[in-house]
């Protein structure tokens, strides 16, 4: 291929100018906002976006780790991407994220799909430029999977949206549950400094952003591992102080480490809305402890009752493992049980999918797939009896509805969230999108609600 750039140290990279990029995103929050950094990078040196894939100068699929089925989606993906390189042999495939972290895993793909050009794991992030520079020149795969977490702080993001961001405030996770595969792929917990979080969540305000949602495997365990150990609640209320910002949401909460202070503070937060991503994943003490979550059942139903106490109205989601090794019919009612007594707003169930080099990897499981699925689908069937339920007490009420846009099944409508991340949809004009407006609810539904405008948008 012809590479036109001639760099010396004080011009940046532009080799990508008049080309154009295609990023498709696998997985949670945090890899949605890892790609818009990435493109973001790649805009720098010149790239513009795609349509669509066949149109793209530059692939980039970002991966996610944590159960089979991404990882099956990439494998299938990369085995029709690769086919648009016969017509185009310039066409450059980059592979990141946590999939590609994993030695075996970037091995793998590096042999299975010689196609691909780049690989580069979750820590690479800072050095995509160089890597892409290199991808051009070499013929080799080049691949970047070091555990060096350098350079992360400043990166720029070309976010999606106008007005709802993603902020990461904490990297990587210390906990090592027993299944999870994240602790290995995203490294040890590195906190941002308050004072980054702070002036990003200002820059945003002052660019007309109204929501934020802060990110982290852990956000509770925020500031530990920084001079004076700021908490996370103390940051909720600094970013709560930002005059522009309407919103302020975060994500994941883990049990053993939520504070009484952090209830208070989203209790009394103005902006802070009144929701937790708080995962149980079993309800069983048994299950619990071999999952490594460090929490009984009884202690995450008092935690579930402290919030309800001081928060009215708040909602509070989770996720539930079916199927972990060894767990019994039993163990299984546990969670069943759990559902019914906390009654969560919705709750994502997951049959366990063995990861590699975890320490569930190695247990014994006696329980056929079947079982499994029989078991999701009865979990399921209860959660959406409680979720439409839990819905249906909100008819009638007048709710604060932020405007995401039309819906993507019917554009005469528009749909919305509340503070406590239910989707509302309504009719209304797409110049809604971006406002907050009062809806009075008028229909439940298991996964949405209904309603009708009831005054002005702010
Ligand atoms: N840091 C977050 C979520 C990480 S992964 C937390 O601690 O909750 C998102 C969800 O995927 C988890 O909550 C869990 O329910 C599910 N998950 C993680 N590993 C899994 C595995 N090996 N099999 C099935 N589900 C898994
Ligand atoms: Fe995985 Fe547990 Fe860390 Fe969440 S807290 S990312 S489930 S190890």
């Amino acid at each position: 291929m012809q590479f036109q750039h001639t760099e010396t140290l004080n011009q940046p990279l532009r080799f990508g100018e008049g080309k154009q990029y295609w990023i498709n995103t696998f997985g949670c929050q945090m890899n949605e906002h890892d790609s818009e950094v990435m493109a973001a990078l790649i805009e720098n040196l010149g790239y513009r976006p795609a349509s669509g894939p066949e149109e793209a100068d530059l692939l980039i699929i970002n991966t996610c780790a944590v159960r089979k089925k991404p990882e099956d989606k990439v494998s299938s993906m990369l085995g029709k991407l690769t086919v648009l390189k016969e017509g185009k042999n310039d066409l450059i495939i980059a592979v990141g994220g946590c999939m590609t972290q994993q030695q075996d895993l970037a091995r793998h793909i590096k042999n299975r799909f010689s196609e691909v050009d780049l690989i580069f794991g979750t820590h690479a992030l800072p050095r995509l430029p160089e890597l892409l520079e290199r991808a051009h020149l070499e013929k080799e795969t080049v691949v970047d999977i070091k555990e060096d977490y350098t350079g992360r702080e400043g990166l720029p993001a070309a976010r999606t949206s106008t007005f709802q961001a993603w902020l990461p405030i904490i990297y990587g996770c210390n906990n090592f549950c027993a299944y999870c595969v994240v602790p290995f792929v995203r490294g040890r917990e590195r906190s941002r400094r308050f004072e980054a979080i702070i002036s990003e969540a200002a820059a945003l305000s002052d660019q007309n952003y109204r929501e934020i949602t802060l990110l982290g495997q852990n956000v509770n365990s925020y500031g530990h591992d920084l001079p004076g150990k700021p908490s996370f609640a103390s940051l909720l209320d600094e970013l709560d102080r930002i005059e522009g910002l309407s919103r302020i949401r975060f994500m994941t909460s883990h049990p053993k480490d939520l504070s009484p202070d952090l209830i208070k503070t989203v209790a009394r937060g103005k902006k802070i809305c009144e929701h937790f991503h708080l995962p149980a994943q079993s309800g069983s003490d048994r299950i619990l402890k071999k999952m490594n979550r460090r929490y009984t059942r009884e202690q995450y139903l008092a935690l579930v009752r402290e919030i309800k106490a001081a928060i009215p109205g708040v909602s509070i989601t989770s996720d539930i493992i079916v199927g972990f090794p060894g767990e019994t019919e039993e163990d299984f009612s546990a969670p069943l049980d759990l559902l019914k007594q906390v009654r969560f707003d919705s709750a994502f169930a997951f049959i366990y999918s063995p990861r590699q080099g975890t320490k569930a990897e190695k247990l014994t499981d006696n329980t056929t797939y079947r079982e499994k699925e029989q078991r999701l689908q009865a979990l399921n069937k209860i959660q959406q009896r409680i979720s439409l339920e839990e819905n249906e007490r909100l008819v009638g009420n007048l709710l604060e509805v932020m405007v995401e846009g039309p819906s993507k099944n019917n554009p005469e409508l528009q749909t919305g969230r509340t503070r406590t991340n239910k989707l509302v949809h309504f009719t209304g004009p797409a110049s809604l999108t971006g406002t907050i407006i009062p809806i009075c609810i008028t229909e439940a539904r298991t996964w949405n609600l209904f309603g009708e405008m009831e005054g002005e948008p702010r």
